[in-house]
């Protein structure tokens, strides 16, 4: 399975460098930004697993971005681990207000920092090694998938939208948002393109009875269901 992908965004350069070479030894992919404006392009480029972000940025504030990504639904459920300098109540409140799941206060010490971060994916379900729906597993860390047992074959894109389904099931998702959560709001790509790999999927899984799973809500999107 690929690492968990964390965002830094810190505007001082020894601090992010700490940072980043902190996550790498504890085996995270880092992607770094120096202020919002470059977050955001790497949060559209690709949804990190887990933000940490700090308080105090030259031009938008962290806490901004906070409540921006809480409002949107591509970065609603990303956890936001925020980084400060204040220690006071206040601050702790309101950042835990906007959304943020958890703070550290500077300055602190990488075993604390990758030990929060842990924690914090595992509180969001991110590091479930097996995922189950019905008679489906999806094992995140084998990269594996089988139905009753025996193995379901299935392309890359497949996979992930596999992933993603099973992560989020019962739920409606449009086109649009398929194609933000698993190919990423910075692909250029089509709606139709869900449609042809949702078809791969489900015959994928015809093979193994499983394609009831997939169900299409018309005039809305698709949902994953173990219910008919
Ligand atoms: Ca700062």
């Amino acid at each position: 399975m690929p690492a968990n992908d964390i965002l830094i965004v810190e505007d001082e350069p020894a601090i992010r460098a700490m940072v980043a070479m902190a996550l790498e030894r504890a085996d995270f992919a880092v992607r770094e930004a120096g202020d919002v404006p470059a977050a955001e392009r790497a949060i559209a480029d690709r949804r990190p697993d887990l933000i940490l972000l700090d308080w105090m940025l030259p031009g938008t504030s962290g806490i901004e971005l906070a409540r921006r990504l809480r409002r949107d639904e591509y970065t609603r459920d990303v956890p936001i681990l925020m980084l400060t300098a204040r220690a006071e109540e206040d601050d702790r409140v309101r950042g835990l207000d906007v959304g943020c799941d958890d703070y550290l206060t500077k300055p602190f010490s990488p075993r604390e920092l990758v030990a929060r971060i842990k924690a914090l994916l595992r509180r969001s379900g991110q590091d479930d090694a097996t995922l189950v729906v019905g008679s489906l597993r999806l094992d995140t860390l084998a990269h594996r998938v089988s139905a009753n047992g025996a193995p379901v074959e299935l392309g890359p894109t497949e996979y992930r939208l596999l992933h993603f389904f099973m992560a989020h099931p019962e739920r409606v998702y449009s086109r649009a948002q398929l194609l933000d959560m698993v190919w990423g709001r910075g692909a250029y790509v089509e709606e139709r393109t869900v449609d042809v790999h949702i078809r791969r999927l489900r015959k994928a899984l015809e093979t193994h009875q499983c394609d009831h799973l997939v169900q299409t809500v018309r005039g809305a999107g698709y949902r994953f269901s173990a219910q008919a």
